[in-house]
């Protein structure tokens, strides 16, 4: 019989981008795989802040993609048009970690829930949804839509992704990856079991090791 540990977890949560999914580590490979030129000399800390704003604005559902994209354009001076933003964003996601879907899969078997919890995107959720061979372990797990995160504010700033059904479970009885400091930190300080992953290295491995021993993986 397989074994969940800590005992009574029965809901796994996975970040997507650096934990599920492999995403581009700079935006110069991001133009390489879109084909686009790089233009290292839009990369100044003003233009980082107002594409941050942007980004955030967009993950938290509060634009479409393509004015996204425009207010993307913009934050760039307009050096770069947003139908190469759009092609850059698209670039942008790479497939799976080796192995997450066998791990999602023997997690969900031994019958214990799987979700993604991420400050992913419309347009990106809209890619991997349409290419489940590709995203086998994001096709599979319990989640499938997104939904802004409003049950739990406090507990990941800029989450998109919770399931309906995650937030029946008490916090005690969640496990948590996510590849940023902060947001184990805030899972934590909610009351989550959660561990950092290292989106350099093999991402399923510490699942396995605490989350879901005794699987057989
Ligand atoms: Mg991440």
């Amino acid at each position: 019989m397989s074994l969940i540990r800590p005992p009574d977890i029965r809901l796994i949560c996975f970040d997507l981008g650096g934990v599920v999914v492999r995403t581009c580590a700079s935006p110069q490979e991001g133009c390489a795989r879109a084909g686009v030129p790089y233009r290292p000399e839009i990369e100044t800390p003003e233009v980082r802040a107002r594409l941050e704003q942007a980004g955030a604005a967009y993950e938290l559902g509060r634009c479409s993609t393509a004015e996204y994209f425009a207010r993307a354009e913009a934050a760039l001076d307009g050096r770069q048009p947003a139908a190469e933003v759009a092609l850059v964003h698209d670039a942008w996601i790479l497939g799976e970690y080796r192995g997450m879907d066998r791990l999602a899969g023997a997690i969900r078997a031994a019958g214990v829930e799987t979700a993604c919890l991420s400050n992913t995107n419309e347009r990106h959720w809209e890619l991997m949804s349409a290419q489940p061979l590709a995203y086998p372990a994001f096709a599979a797990m319990d989640t499938a839509t997104p939904a802004t995160c409003s049950a739990w504010p406090s507990l990941i700033p800029r989450s998109i992704v919770p399931s309906k059904s995650s937030v029946a479970y008490p916090p005690g009885e969640s496990f948590f990856f996510d590849d940023r400091t902060e947001n184990v930190a805030a899972a934590r300080n909610a009351g989550w079991h959660a561990e950092l992953i290292d989106p350099r290295e093999d991402t399923t491995a510490r699942p396995r090791r605490t989350a879901a021993p005794g699987l057989g993986l």
